[in-house]
């Protein structure tokens, strides 16, 4: 079977992208042949192919895609031809109109979740799940800022986190955006490009501060976050959308009232098969039940993956974005 797929020799702007046409060969033992009929956008994306996440090159792109099950290698007994499945990980190359992947890496969808919806929200919402919910692990009643809470990642923070009862304030750059972040549920909203984000968030919250801080955005909000959050509360930089933060000295934590920093990644909290599954199905649910609503602010050929990655580095996305082989 001939598939068309994304790749990348070097390192560098949305250009080196490349495609290639090549010859599928039959899935091997415990993997599976699947047809990508939508895939996923995200910003780790743009990380390995500028170089600031390395990989080996050449490199496939791309984590995550919806699709259909086409072939099974041998040992695989957990699903069958037809099934529809999803997957984020484990390793590059989702930017192809199919590829063979291990059977353990696929998430099996049921007739109510369409493949734009699993493509859309299934890393995102994993990464909401664990974020709240193990990591920070946040209670009722806290306050919580989500830094570009208009994002793919910020719009579903926002509603789980109004879910378990928090009052969250969000960061965006636009107005259009702080009124995606408030439809959301987002109790307040502040334009951090022309606003001091830590003064409204004390201001707001009688001086407290933000129990946790949910960093996606990195360098240009580190300061931001640091002055935001309560004494004895959490930082949690997950993402560097404006560049990693490096060379942090711990003394900093202790200066702004002992505060608590975590780097997490949604691989180390997706790792046992069990807390996949539970995660995976724990998004399933709230998206079944409607408490989260996926907004699909962008879709493009899959083709054009790299003006999607342009648009999503200018800025220019709201929500998530898909790309269509
Ligand atoms: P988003 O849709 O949130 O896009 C990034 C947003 O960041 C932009 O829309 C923009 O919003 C904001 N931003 C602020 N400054 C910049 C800048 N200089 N350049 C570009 N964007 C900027 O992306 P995703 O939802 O895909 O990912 C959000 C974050 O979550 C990323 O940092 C990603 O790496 C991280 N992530 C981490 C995971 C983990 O396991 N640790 C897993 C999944 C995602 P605005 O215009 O409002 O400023």
């Amino acid at each position: 079977m001939i598939v068309k797929k994304a790749y990348f020799e070097q390192t560098g702007g949305p250009e080196v992208i490349q495609w290639a046409e090549a010859e599928l060969p039959p899935p091997g033992p415990g993997e599976v042949r699947m047809r990508n009929t939508v895939v996923g956008l995200n910003y780790i994306d743009t990380y390995h192919r500028s170089g600031l996440y390395p990989v080996p090159l050449p490199s496939g792109l791309g984590v995550e895609a919806a699709g259909v099950v086409e072939a099974l290698g041998d040992g695989v007994d957990a699903l069958q031809v037809g099934d529809r499945v999803a997957t984020f990980g484990p390793a590059l190359g989702a930017y192809a109109t199919a590829r063979n992947i291990p059977a353990s890496a696929l998430f099996a969808l049921t007739d109510d979740i369409d493949d734009a919806l699993a493509a859309a929200g299934l890393l995102k919402g994993c990464t909401t799940e664990f974020l709240v919910e193990r990591c920070a692990r946040v209670q009722p009643g806290w306050d919580v800022v989500v830094h570009a809470a208009a994002g793919g990642v910020g719009l579903l923070l926002v509603q789980w986190l109004k879910h378990v009862g928090a009052r969250v304030i969000g960061t965006v750059s636009t107005e259009e955006k702080a009124d995606l972040a408030r439809a959301a549920g987002a109790d307040h909203v502040i334009l951090y490009g022309t606003e001091d984000v830590a003064q409204q968030v004390r201001a707001l919250t009688d001086g407290k501060g933000a129990e946790v801080c949910f960093d996606g955005v990195g360098q240009a909000t580190w300061n931001a976050s640091l002055d935001s959050t309560a004494r004895r509360g959490m930082i949690a930089s997950y993402g560097n959308a404006s560049g990693a933060v490096n060379g942090i000295n711990l003394g900093i934590l202790a200066a702004k009232g002992s505060l608590f920093l975590t780097r997490p990644t949604l691989f180390d909290y997706y790792k046992q098969a069990d807390e996949r599954a539970a995660g995976a199905q724990r998004v399933f649910a709230l998206l079944r039940q409607g408490t989260l609503k996926m907004t699909v602010g962008q879709r493009y050929p899959l083709e054009e993956a790299a003006q999607a990655h342009r648009d999503l580095e200018a800025r220019q996305t709201t929500g998530s974005t898909v790309l269509l082989p």
